[in-house]
């Protein structure tokens, strides 16, 4: 039986996005109806180790439109409707969308 690595669930590490050849993460908003969302680029990722878990950073995320905790993590560098900040608890820094 073979092991499938799915994209569109978000239990992987960064690790094994990583090894996938995806280095940027797309945030979105946890409301499909708000369906905000924001690119974090390899830059920011890059800070956080191989072996966190996508699930694990979701709850520091709050959408600036709709005030809702938490998000939806993916690997990739599509986003649409920007609108997430991310307060990053380390840095004591928020980091707003952007390219
Ligand atoms: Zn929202």
């Amino acid at each position: 039986m073979a092991t499938v690595l799915t994209a569109a669930r978000s239990k992987i590490t960064l690790g094994e996005m990583r090894e996938s050849g995806v280095r940027d993460l797309l945030v979105f908003c946890q409301d499909y109806r708000c369906s905000r969302n924001v690119k974090l680029s390899a830059v920011y990722v890059d800070r956080w180790p191989d072996k966190i878990r996508l699930p694990d950073l979701e709850p520091r995320f709050i959408c600036q439109v709709c005030g809702k905790r938490g998000a939806i993590l993916r690997g990739g560098s599509n986003a649409t409707r920007k609108a997430i900040r991310f307060h990053d608890e380390g840095l004591g820094a928020t980091v707003r969308g952007s390219d």
